[in-house]
């Protein structure tokens, strides 16, 4: 209950200027981050071994312990510890500088691998991202952008489709040979983003939202798959050869209508209302019928799906929903390679390397799935690539908001896939794809990057 005094105070100026406005308008109190959040002993199981330093890709680059998974454990659990059920430590601000240490993290959860204590970072990092997007005031443009991409382009598929029409418009009309060649780019700022731009597909993904592909032969399994967001403007072909791989083993393909993107982009951002939004609408699309697997060729998607109940508490209606559903999900390679592949495979004479996606190898802990199922093709030499655990840079949007470290990382990435002389490097992830495709253009490499499924694909047509 409001005490009187302090407002006869204010009346008399006994009080400051602050201090009148507020008791005359009292602070709002600051809303809860949705969803499963951290506990003391999360952060305390880290026990500061530093075994995680050297698998960090930030910190390889820099050699800073701010930069590092256990130097961002200690950085998150000094701020508002009032935040964290359990903790002790003293309060320090939310500052510049620890959004800055916290904004570099690519998020590719390498650290969680390394780590013998079981250290989930993951989770930390996103709720210390929620935190920062919920009290820390971003510069106008940075905030009118962000608040652009997570709530209203990615949570809509329609605006997906109309800013597509326009890239493709920029791509074919000549505009882009155009930008490119007079140098307007450069100018702005926007030329190492722009290279960047993955090409817009003829026809959209989106157009087969709804129908069901029938299996080849035997049914062994009916499955419902998950299409990605920008994948449908973007990644239509690996989209449709994902769906020839399954059809031919003996899958009925269902492509659920009214699905919508998986929200990883935004969870990992911070903003977690529109990726509960998101997985709100998935979860009603996906559980509204009975299939043997949720499938989606994308490991950055599969992580978070994997991990829709991290986006509810556990007294809310979504929380059993988001665990049955997520149960359910697999990563193509995983679900192909448990299946087991029946469609023949003609030999391909071919040596490959292999980059493990981020999302696959530390968030779902899939390693062996791709490699068996290269292995499956007769003649093809999957040669290993050295550092293949790192992450090459995309990491959702980081290639974007941190186009420098994120072309570092990859220029170290096609060095090393140079040095195992194959002409295709295969992965798991459509972002990978992008980043990798990008890296063999600026550095020549006369490498094709294509996806494990597209790999699949090419054997069972040849
Ligand atoms: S390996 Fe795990 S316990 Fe050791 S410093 Fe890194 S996060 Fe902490
Ligand atoms: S998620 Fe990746 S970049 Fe971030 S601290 Fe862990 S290893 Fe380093």
């Amino acid at each position: 209950m409001d005490s009187p005094i302090p407002k006869f105070a204010a009346r008399l100026s006994l009080l400051s200027p602050v201090e009148s406005s507020l008791v005359a308008n009292p602070p709002m109190p600051t809303p809860a981050i949705p969803g499963l959040n951290p506990v003391y002993e999360d952060y305390a199981r880290c026990v500061h071994c530093g075994l995680c330093l050297n698998a960090c890709p930030t910190y390889r680059l820099w050699n800073l312990e701010a930069d590092s998974p256990r130097g961002r454990i200690h950085q998150m659990i000094h701020v508002a510890p009032s935040e964290i059920p359990g903790n002790v430590h003293d309060e320090l601000p939310l500052s510049d500088s620890f959004v800055e240490h916290i904004d570099k993290c690519l998020d590719c959860r390498a650290c969680e691998t390394a780590c013998p204590s079981g250290v989930e970072y993951g989770k930390l990092v996103e709720h210390a991202r929620a935190r920062i997007e919920r009290d820390y005031p971003r510069p106008w443009l940075a905030r009118v952008a962000r608040n652009f991409v997570f709530r209203d382009f990615l949570t809509r598929p329609f605006l997906i489709a109309d800013v597509a029409h326009l890239l493709r418009l920029y791509q074919r009309s000549g505009l882009q040979a155009i930008a490119r060649s007079i140098g307007i780019l450069k100018l702005l700022g926007l030329a190492e983003r722009e290279r960047l731009l993955p090409r817009i597909d003829d026809d959209f993904f989106f157009d087969r939202f709804g129908r069901t592909y029938q299996a080849i032969g035997p049914r062994r399994a009916r499955i419902a798959f998950f299409a990605g967001c920008i994948a449908n403007v973007t990644f239509s072909d690996l989209n449709e050869a994902t769906i020839r791989v399954l059809t031919a083993n003996g899958c009925e393909v269902v492509v659920p209508k009214g699905q919508v993107c998986c929200g990883a982009l935004a969870a990992h951002a911070g903003y977690r209302d529109p990726a509960r939004e998101l997985a709100r609408q998935n979860l009603a699309v996906f559980l509204h019928e009975d299939y043997d697997a949720i499938v989606t060729n994308a490991a950055g998607c599969g992580s978070t799906l994997k991990e829709y109940d991290h986006l509810f508490s556990s007294t809310e209606a979504e929380h059993p929903k988001a665990r049955a559903f997520s149960k359910k999900v697999r990563d193509v390679t995983e679900f192909l390679a448990a299946l087991g592949l029946t469609a023949k495979l003609a030999p391909l004479r071919h040596r490959v390397t292999y980059q493990d996606s981020c999302h696959l190898l530390h968030g779902q802990e899939i390693r062996e799935a791709p490699r068996q199922l290269l292995r499956a093709i007769p003649n093809l030499e999957l040669v290993e690539l050295p550092y293949s655990e790192i992450c090459c840079g995309s990491a959702g949007i980081y290639n974007v908001t941190q186009t420098e470290t994120s072309l570092e990382l990859l220029d170290e990435k096609m060095r090393h896939a140079q040095s195992t002389g194959a002409p295709t490097i295969v992965t798991a992830n459509p972002g990978c794809l992008l980043q990798l495709r990008a890296g063999a253009a600026l550095h020549r490499t006369n490498q094709q990057v294509l996806h494990v499924v597209e790999l699949l694909d090419r054997a069972m047509q040849s």
